[in-house]
């Protein structure tokens, strides 16, 4: 079966020194490459999704609620909007990146584009056309892009895994909410990382 690797927002803003840091978010950028590194054979394609806000509303606040409102974020062009330079084994394997959520608030890669060749193509449409039939999921975060990320997924019809080793969540507690839901919906929740 052709299966896709997708990592979610590995940005600079997500990771430790960012505004909206994640505890082990720049680990799961090397471990990612490090995966890459033996499995990349196992994956027909590789992609990206980035959060690229230009204004998105009150998904930004100066007095957020890490819910639906968050500090000010991975500004498009920005350095927080960069990929983790931790990610950089990884970023030679990908072959499309997709940005989400220049307007509003986008949690799910499956709302992100990328462009080539004049021609705007979103993540569902882009797997189609590649026969791709089942994806593994990794990034940040994994109770809010990752867990989005992997349900559109699995709600698209691709046979998804979240790959747990190689994410990292912003609190255990709706980490652990996140997860079921997602066993849930049928995605295969894969503990740790495949050796
Ligand atoms: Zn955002």
């Amino acid at each position: 079966m052709s299966r896709a690797l997708i990592i979610v927002d590995v940005q600079n803003d997500f990771c430790e020194g960012g505004s909206l840091a994640v505890d082990g978010g720049s680990q799961v950028a090397a471990d990612i490459g490090e995966h890459l590194g033996r499995h990349g054979q196992d994956y027909s394609v590789v992609v990206a999704t980035a959060d690229w806000h230009v204004d998105p509303g009150d998904h930004w606040s100066s007095d957020p609620d890490y819910r639906t409102s968050w500090p000010v974020h991975c500004r498009a062009g920005s350095e927080g909007a960069q990929f983790h330079p931790s990610l950089a084994p990884a970023l030679q394997h990908v072959q499309a990146v997709f940005r989400k959520g220049e307007h509003e608030a986008a949690y799910s890669g499956f709302e992100g584009t990328t462009e080539a060749h004049g021609r705007t193509t979103g993540l569902t449409e882009w797997l189609t056309e590649r026969e791709v039939r089942g994806v593994d999921v990794v990034g940040l975060a994994t109770d809010h892009c990752v867990r989005a990320t992997a349900l559109d997924a699995a709600g698209a019809g691709f046979r998804t895994r979240v790959l747990t080793g190689l994410c990292a969540g912003v609190s255990p507690e709706t980490t652990e909410q996140a997860l079921a839901e997602l066993r849930e919906a049928g995605v295969e929740v894969v503990e740790g990382a495949p050796a």
